[in-house]
């Protein structure tokens, strides 16, 4: 990337000039949360200083201009997803509420006993536990050492009581971009609906759901760069018409009685009570940003870094990484030899450092390797070669503390 871009680009973060144990912070956690520049910060401040009031049900000016800001977010997240129309886009906590929501309405709708759900086995916990808690058995496509899934055996997953398939489209440990356009379509033939778990995709890869022809797609607004609390839910909107409300509560009526209920129309029947409007506002502005730049740009610049890194930790002795496949996003996932990942990370700490270890929500990803865990460098359009150095250097640094 340009130099005077990304220079341009790391001033709107104001953290990024922060200090941690007296050094310059270096940001490498971004699969857990990115940093958020300075428009959405700002916009969720202007909100509550000169917007706030609650939406839909005002009849005064300022609840119709925060209606109307609110509003306008979902049209700006139809375009930026390519969603046929804005009723398919509904606003939720994030990742995990919206695959919550859907599983549970989705069970209550097409669930009848003896109801199977496919997976990878690169799934977050929060793809898996939902379906577990709706009454499903999981059926988990197979991933080879690298992180690549068998297509042949996700084939032979199908039969009569495949209800949904629900994937990720990136996965958070390993980085797997994982086939969805042919997986959607393998499922489309079996007459079963997808899901798409987007948490680690909309921030580094184009997505555009009609494209795609998936039927739900779910993701964060912490994770590309909007604030967190947010996240949304598109449905096709035939089957969310079909899937009955998962909260109940204001907005989400048509009219109620002591007797019966009836629901409001898509969206609103999804979006019971309170939204959190100010984050949605901020939502917005964080795909202001990520458009501004471009996604071509963003992940060119990023699997540049993915790649350096790489370089850097394969000539480390004792290093390996996990998930090596092709055109994978820019999350490294490694160990070095017998050392702790948990040590790694402090150790790393110390010198500025910022980089995840554990399970990363993916415990079975950690059994198919026989780990406990993992060290987790991943990247972000802010990152530059110098973070991407410095985090080799502290790594050569530490070694000789690991043991
Ligand atoms: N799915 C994936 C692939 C993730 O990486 C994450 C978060 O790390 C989630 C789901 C859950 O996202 P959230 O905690 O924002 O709901």
């Amino acid at each position: 990337m340009d130099i005077s871009l990304l220079r341009s680009i790391r001033a709107q973060f104001p953290i990024l000039s922060s200090q941690i144990h007296g050094r310059e912070l270096v940001y490498l956690d971004n699969a857990a949360t990115t940093q958020k520049p300075l428009t959405v910060i700002e916009s969720i401040d202007s909100y509550y200083r000169g917007c706030n009031a609650n939406i839909h049900r005002g009849t005064y000016l300022l609840a119709a201009k925060a209606t109307e800001m609110y509003e306008n977010v979902r049209k700006q997240v139809q375009g930026f997803i390519g969603a046929r129309k804005s009723e398919e886009v509904v606003f939720t906590r994030g990742t995990t509420e919206s695959i919550n929501l859907v599983a549970a309405s989705f069970a209550k709708r097409f669930f009848s006993g003896n109801d199977e759900v496919i997976c990878t086995g690169m799934e977050h916990h929060s793809n898996i536990v939902p379906w577990q808690l709706a009454g499903a058995t999981m059926r988990v496509i197979p991933f080879n050492d690298s992180g690549v899934l068998d297509l042949d055996a996700y084939q032979d997953l199908f039969n009569k009581n495949t209800r949904i398939v629900a994937i990720c489209h990136v996965s958070n440990t390993l980085g797997t971009v994982n086939p969805i356009a042919e997986m959607i379509a393998i499922a489309h033939q079996h007459g079963v609906p997808v899901l798409i778990d987007g948490a680690q995709a909309v921030a580094h890869t184009k997505v555009d759901v009609s494209a795609l022809d998936c039927d739900f797609y779910c993701f964060s607004g912490h994770k590309m760069y909007g604030p967190m609390g947010v996240g949304v839910m598109y449905g096709r909107e035939q089957l969310l018409n079909q899937i009955p409300p998962y909260q109940g509560g204001g907005e989400m009526i048509e009219n109620v009685t002591f007797e019966h209920t009836t629901y409001n129309a898509l969206p609103y029947k999804f979006e019971a009570g309170t939204p959190s409007v100010g984050d949605v506002v901020g939502l917005g502005k964080a795909v202001e940003f990520i458009q501004s730049i471009g996604i071509d740009t963003i992940a060119k610049h990023e699997n540049h870094l993915l790649e350096t890194a790489t370089r850097g930790l394969n000539a480390i002795p004792d290093a390996k990484i996990f998930g090596t496949a092709d055109g994978k996003a820019a999350v490294l996932s490694f160990l070095i030899g017998s050392a702790h990942p948990y040590d790694v990370g402090t150790l790393l700490d110390q010198l500025g450092i910022a980089v995840r270890t554990g399970h990363h929500c993916t415990q079975p990803v950690m059994d198919r390797y026989g780990i406990p865990g993992t060290v987790r460098a991943s990247f972000a359009v802010y990152n530059t070669e110098e973070d991407v150095a410095a985090f080799l250097s502290a790594l050569e640094r530490v070694l000789p503390m690991l043991g």
